[in-house]
C-alpha cells in the first residue's frame, strides 16, 4: 500500500525503542487541529497496547481544543500552558518522544527548549515541508501524503501489523484524514488516502457521525460572527484574484469568539469563483496570526515563510509580533494588492 516510503532500518529502530522505553511522551503543535489531535491520540492508544511502557503521555502546548474533546482518550492530553513544569519534566525524563504533525521545534512554542534539550530518542512523523532533520533521531516525513494521521496508520502497520488497530484508534486517525483533506476535497490525490479511509471505516466507525462532530458544531454566536465577517470584514480584489479577512481583538470580543471559532473561515474566500488565494489575518492578545489558502498553483507556503511561518503548498500560516496594521500591510504586499482598493461592489459573475 504505502510501505515503500519507509526505510526498514528506521522502522526497526523505532520498533526497538518502543519495545524498551519505559517513559514515552507524544507531542504535537500549538493550536492543535484535527490531524494533530487525531494523530497524537491514535498513536497514544496504539503505544498503550503495543508497548510495556510505564507511561505514555500525550502533551499539547495549549491543550486539547474543545472541538476535539469528543475524541477517545482526549482527557489524557496534558496542556503545556496549564502544567508547564510537569510537562517539561516529562519531556526531560522521557526515553522516547514521538513528535507528530509539525516540522520544526518552534511549532510547539514554549516547549521547544525542553524537546531540544531532552536526551530521549526522538521520532518525527509529519507531512510538512522542510523537516528539521537534525533535531530528531528518525524522521518519517512525506509532504505529498494527505495527513499525519494517514502516515501514522501506514507506519503503525509497518511496525506492528494491524494488531493494535481498533475502533477507537480508527476514530482518531480518520478524524485527521477527514480534517486535513477538507472532507476528501483537497490533499487527497493519492489513492493511498482512500485506501486509508476504507481501512479505517472497516473498524466500524461512522463517517457521517464524525462529520457532524467536526463540521456541524456552530454556536449561534459563531454563526452571527460569520455573517459579520463576510459582510463587514472581507476585502475582495477580483483583478488580483485575492480576498482577505481581517479581525481585530475587538471584533472577536464583540461576538464572543476566539481563534478556534475561525477555524475554516479562511476557506470561504476560495468559494468565490474567481478567487485563487485567500487570507485571514487576526489579532490575538500578544501576537497576530495569518492563515493563507490557495486554490490552484500559487504556493502559499513560500508566502508564509516570508512572514516567519510555513505549512503546505495550499494551506499555510504564520504567527507574528507585528501589529494588526503592520501584518495586514505585509500580507497585502505578498498578495500583490498593496495600495489597491478592494472592490466593494464585486459580485461573482
Ligand atoms: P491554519 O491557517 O489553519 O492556522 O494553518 C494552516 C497550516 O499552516 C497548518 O497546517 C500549519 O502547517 C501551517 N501554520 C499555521 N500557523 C503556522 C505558524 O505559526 N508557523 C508555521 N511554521 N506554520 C504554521
Ligand atoms: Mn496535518
Amino acid at each position: 500500500m504505502y510501505a515503500e516510503v519507509f526505510d526498514s532500518q528506521s522502522v526497526a529502530a523505532v520498533r526497538q525503542q518502543a519495545s524498551v522505553a519505559q517513559k514515552i511522551v507524544l507531542l504535537s503543535h500549538m493550536n492543535a487541529d484535527g490531524d494533530a489531535c487525531g494523530s497524537i491520540l491514535g498513536c497514544t492508544l496504539m503505544l498503550d497496547s503495543a508497548t510495556k511502557a510505564q507511561s505514555v503521555t500525550p502533551i499539547l502546548p495549549n491543550g486539547c481544543p474543545k472541538t476535539f474533546e469528543w475524541l477517545p482518550a482526549s482527557d489524557r492530553i496534558l496542556s503545556g500552558e496549564q502544567q508547564r513544569e510537569h510537562c517539561e519534566a516529562l519531556i526531560e525524563e522521557a526515553e522516547l518522544i514521538v513528535c507528530l504533525d509539525f516540522n520544526v521545534p518552534s511549532r510547539i512554542d514554549f516547549l521547544q527548549e525542553a524537546l531540544v534539550k531532552s536526551k530521549a530518542f526522538k521520532v518525527l512523523i509529519d507531512h510538512h515541508h522542510n523537516p528539521a532533520k537534525d533535531c530528531f533521531d528518525i524522521v518519517f516525513s512525506d509532504p505529498s501524503i494527505s495527513s499525519t494521521c494517514e502516515l501514522m496508520l501506514w507506519l503503525a502497520i509497518e511496525l506492528w501489523g494491524r494488531q493494535h488497530l481498533n475502533a477507537e484508534v480508527a476514530r482518531c486517525l480518520y478524524t485527521g484524514l477527514r480534517t486535513d483533506t477538507g472532507g476528501f476535497a483537497f490533499s487527497c490525490n493519492q489513492p493511498s488516502c482512500f485506501d486509508a479511509a476504507a481501512l479505517l471505516v472497516s473498524y466500524n466507525i461512522h463517517p457521517a457521525e464524525i462529520h457532524n462532530r467536526i463540521v456541524n458544531t456552530f454556536t449561534y454566536n459563531r454563526m452571527m460572527f460569520y455573517g459579520f465577517a463576510i459582510s463587514k470584514r472581507l476585502e475582495v480584489f477580483p483583478a488580483q484574484r485575492v480576498a482577505l479577512f481581517t479581525f481585530s481583538l475587538e471584533d472577536q470580543l464583540q461576538y464572543g469568539v476566539t481563534g478556534e471559532d475561525m477555524e475554516g473561515l479562511v476557506n470561504y474566500t476560495l468559494m468565490m469563483q474567481e478567487i485563487e488565494v485567500g487570507a485571514l489575518v487576526r489579532e490575538e492578545p500578544n501576537r497576530t496570526k495569518v492563515s493563507l489558502r490557495s486554490k490552484y498553483d500559487v504556493d502559499v507556503n513560500i508566502m508564509a515563510q516570508k512572514l516567519g511561518g510555513g505549512g503546505h503548498t495550499k494551506a499555510a500560516g504564520a504567527t507574528s509580533q507585528m501589529s494588526l496594521t503592520e501584518i495586514v500591510a505585509a500580507v497585502k504586499q505578498l498578495l500583490g494588492v498593496a495600495n489597491q482598493e478592494p472592490n466593494k461592489n464585486y459580485t461573482v459573475a
